[in-house]
């Protein structure tokens, strides 16, 4: 066999192979998903281009260009229909998705992301922390993992480093590597403008400890300790004006809002609750080391 044909026949019985293993199908989240989550929830205009798209707790967003729009998260598996019926009833196409971002490769931001994808034929770019668990759809996770897909795997376009930028359409937005509650999770620091002025804006994952265990006791995370203060330490740094996160929960979106509210971007500048959250999570982090 001449090299090429050989290499026409490895890519083949490649091709054939991933169709056979399907893993995606055999994505299952797990049952326990507080149902309150994935409620559906009435999109908005967070400022200027930034819109909210997601669930009632779990936090998408929609950042929209010129040349294409920028997708954040995508909650459960379940609620793809949801997500991309609250980009449209707010005017914009799906299938302007060009970009899709996730603050941590857990099952509840990453979902429907496989999905959303394969619909639009997005770039998906991650923290290179997270790289591995996004492919094998959570099996590697240090945490949740196992030997069933918690969320359709998805191989990335673009592995994100801390400080990369991600441009589109006049948009730039700064990753920030956050590592701990996932070895990428990370957070996203962009400005958007109005007609007034502009805002300085924060996605952040809030580092929460996932595992009950001690922290000496996963081998499959020898760094965590060490990564959870790194990133307290580095978020307390942060300058902005618009605070929001991976749960609207954390951000306490749902006294800040509510559903059918005029645009109000001020809503969302909450240095202290930022602060306080953090403080709290600091505590959490203090306990879990002294072994409390
Ligand atoms: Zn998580």
């Amino acid at each position: 066999m001449s090299e090429s044909a050989l290499k026409r026949t490895l890519l083949l019985i490649s091709l054939l192979f991933v169709n056979f293993l399907a893993p995606a199908q055999n994505a299952a989240a797990p049952a326990d998903t507080h149902p309150e989550w994935s409620r559906p929830y009435q999109p908005f205009q967070i400022a200027g281009n930034l819109y909210y798209v997601g669930t009632y707790d779990l936090a998408c967003y929609l950042i929209v260009t010129p040349k294409g729009n920028m997708l954040i998260n995508t909650g459960l598996a379940a609620s793809f229909s949801m997500i991309k019926a609250n980009i449209e009833a707010l005017g914009f196409k799906f299938a302007d998705i060009k970009i899709l971002l996730t603050t941590q490769a857990h099952y509840d931001h990453m979902g429907a992301m496989a999905a959303v994808k394969k619909l639009t034929g997005a770039k998906m770019m991650v923290d290179e922390g997270d790289a591995e668990v996004v492919a094998d759809g959570g099996r590697s996770d240090y945490a949740l993992g196992g030997n069933t897909s918690t969320y359709a795997p998805v191989k990335a376009d673009r592995l994100l480093h801390n400080g990369d930028t991600i441009k589109l359409g006049g948009m730039q937005l700064v990753m920030l590597h956050h590592p701990g509650h996932t070895k990428g999770s990370c957070s996203f620091l962009f400005d958007v403008k109005d007609k007034k002025r502009t805002y300085r804006v924060l996605i952040a994952n809030m580092p929460t400890i996932v595992t009950d265990k001690s922290f000496s006791d996963i081998p499959a995370y020898p760094g965590i300790e060490r990564d959870y203060a790194y990133t307290l330490d580095a978020m307390k740094k942060l300058s902005f004006d618009i605070w929001l996160a991976s749960h609207s929960s954390q951000f306490e979106l749902h006294r800040k809002h509510n559903p059918g509210d005029g645009y109000n971007p001020d809503a969302f500048i909450d240095r202290k609750g930022y602060d306080a959250e953090l403080n709290d999570l600091q505590d959490q982090f203090f306990k879990k080391v002294k072994g409390k």
